[in-house]
């Protein structure tokens, strides 16, 4: 992996020339693409910059874009409708930066129908994204900064996150899969592994700074390294730790060991993993693990092997339903989250059902559904068979029917019980109840007090509902 650190020049000679200016970063997508925007305010900040929600205030608006699902593009022109007025009353200077910047099509129809934006910059240049904005403000200049080949991995990049007790940090970028419907490894190029002494640096200054559970994020977070190993690097990497303890990285595995060692940090989470990579040595690691949670996100996409083999997904649904026996088998309480396509071209009623056998036999804590849309440049875009929308939203609607009564359903097994909740503030509909979240990612309601924010605390759980859980505080 290619590492390079972070220049500040331009950032300095922004700030000379910044009089108390105002930012916006809008973020239309995933929790990695979260992570860049909390970067990209993390260079706007260190620029002398001040974050406003008010766009109409804003001297920088940075949209943050994601090309995974279809409506991602369908917003960000609606917004640039909107934002054109700001940029004509008061010179706001508008960035456009995220993978879908890497797709030719998309900018091409930025620079027909678009031309007052100022900045394009991909996810590989991102470090560059000062000097862009420097060049805009004192040359007054259209920047396109796009690079078309895999980045190198860039650390000490400035970083404002909104969140005070979770966060997330990137452990890898790019994918190596090419699930047929993704447009993912195109845009974000193949698998980078970061240095695992960077990752441990960084958490264990989110643990100094009171920061209480760290998603490990990556398209493919189970293969951390392993394309490093396949290209013959030697990836035994010796961490100093804290305590001047020397441990060696060379896996996902290893990596969620190191992690867990950080005090002050209680709770580990990672999204996404692919079934394929989920090797015995993650399952152990995570079962002797005692801050990763026990609830893992395992992407089933559809249950018909057929459509699993049309989808490049390299396993089966009997393959997939023996690795969720053998985690349960290794680690006691184990719960499942997933994600499921609904509609993939040629996805027969048979198939279809095959789905639904999957949620029924697995029982999932979670399901996130996706109805399936075509993304220019994907294999699956190209294949003849696409089903109807309206087949397409009737079987999403019967997923979506049989995945909130098997939830539902599962979360009576939490009434009676005493959970640990982290709490992360007060609900937004009701000033009196709080919130939270147990192990298994269950969002809890109760009445509490603000000396509990970022606590986790036991929570006797009284009623459930689809989508959450109602608690009581009681002492242990
Ligand atoms: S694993 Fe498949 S779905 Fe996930 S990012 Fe890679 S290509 Fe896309």
């Amino acid at each position: 992996m290619d590492t390079i650190r972070m220049e500040n020049a331009y950032i300095n000679k922004i700030k000379q020339i910044n009089k108390n200016g105002k930012y916006a970063v809008l973020t239309m997508g995933c929790q990695l693409n979260e992570n860049d925007s909390e970067k990209i305010a993390g260079i706007l900040k260190e620029s002398g910059y001040e974050k406003t929600e008010d766009l109409s205030k804003a001297n920088v608006i940075v949209f943050n874009t994601c090309c995974v699902r279809e409506n991602a593009e369908d917003r960000l022109f609606g917004k640039l409708g909107e934002v054109k007025k700001y940029k004509e009353q008061n010179g706001t200077i508008i960035a456009i930066g995220g993978c879908m910047m890497q797709e030719k099509h998309i900018v091409n129809k930025l620079k027909e129908s678009y031309p007052f934006v100022d900045i394009v910059f991909g996810p590989h240049t991102m470090q560059d994204f000062p000097k862009d904005l420097y060049e805009s403000i004192v040359e007054n200049k259209k920047i396109e900064d796009i690079l078309d080949i895999d980045g190198n991995i860039i650390e000490g990049m400035p970083i404002v996150r909104d969140d005070k007790i979770k966060a997330s940090v990137a452990i890898m970028n790019g994918c190596n899969n090419f699930c047929t419907y993704c447009i993912v490894p195109y845009v974000r190029g193949r698998e980078r592994s970061r240095n695992p002494q960077d990752i441990y640096n960084e958490v264990l200054s989110l643990s100094k700074q009171g920061y209480k559970e760290v998603t490990l994020l990556g398209q493919n977070v189970n293969s951390y390294m392993v394309s490093e190993k396949n290209n013959g690097k030697d990836v035994n990497f010796e961490v100093k730790k804290e305590d001047g303890k020397i441990v060696t990285v060379n896996s996902f595995a290893t990596l969620l060991k190191l992690i867990n060692t950080i005090d002050g940090i209680e709770r580990i989470r990672f999204i996404s993993p692919h079934p394929k990579d989920f090797t015995d040595d993650v399952i152990e690691a995570i079962a002797e693990s005692n801050k990763v949670c026990k609830l893992i996100h395992l992407p089933l996409q559809s249950g018909s092997t057929r459509v699993l083999k049309d989808m490049n997904r390299k396993y089966s649904k009997e393959q997939y339903l023996s690795l969720v026996e053998k985690i349960r088998s290794k680690i006691p309480d184990v719960e499942f989250s997933t994600d499921i396509i609904v509609g993939f071209p040629g996805e027969t009623e048979e198939d279809f059902e095959d789905t639904l056998d999957v949620v029924i036999k697995v029982k999932y804590e979670q399901i996130f559904m996706f109805i399936y849309s075509r993304r220019v440049g994907t294999v699956a875009d190209k294949m003849e068979n696409q089903i109807d929308e309206k087949i397409k939203h009737e079987r999403f609607n019967r997923l979506k029917k049989l995945a909130e009564e098997e939830i539902e359903e599962g979360n009576k097994k939490y009434v009676g019980t005493i959970q640990k909740v982290l709490v992360e503030g007060k609900s937004k509909t009701n000033e009196e109840i709080y919130t939270g979240r147990t192990e298994t990612n269950k969002v809890v309601n109760f009445e509490g007090n603000n000396e509990m924010i970022g606590e986790i605390i036991p929570l006797k759980i009284t009623s459930q509902h689809v989508w959450y859980l109602k608690g009581e505080a009681i002492k242990l």
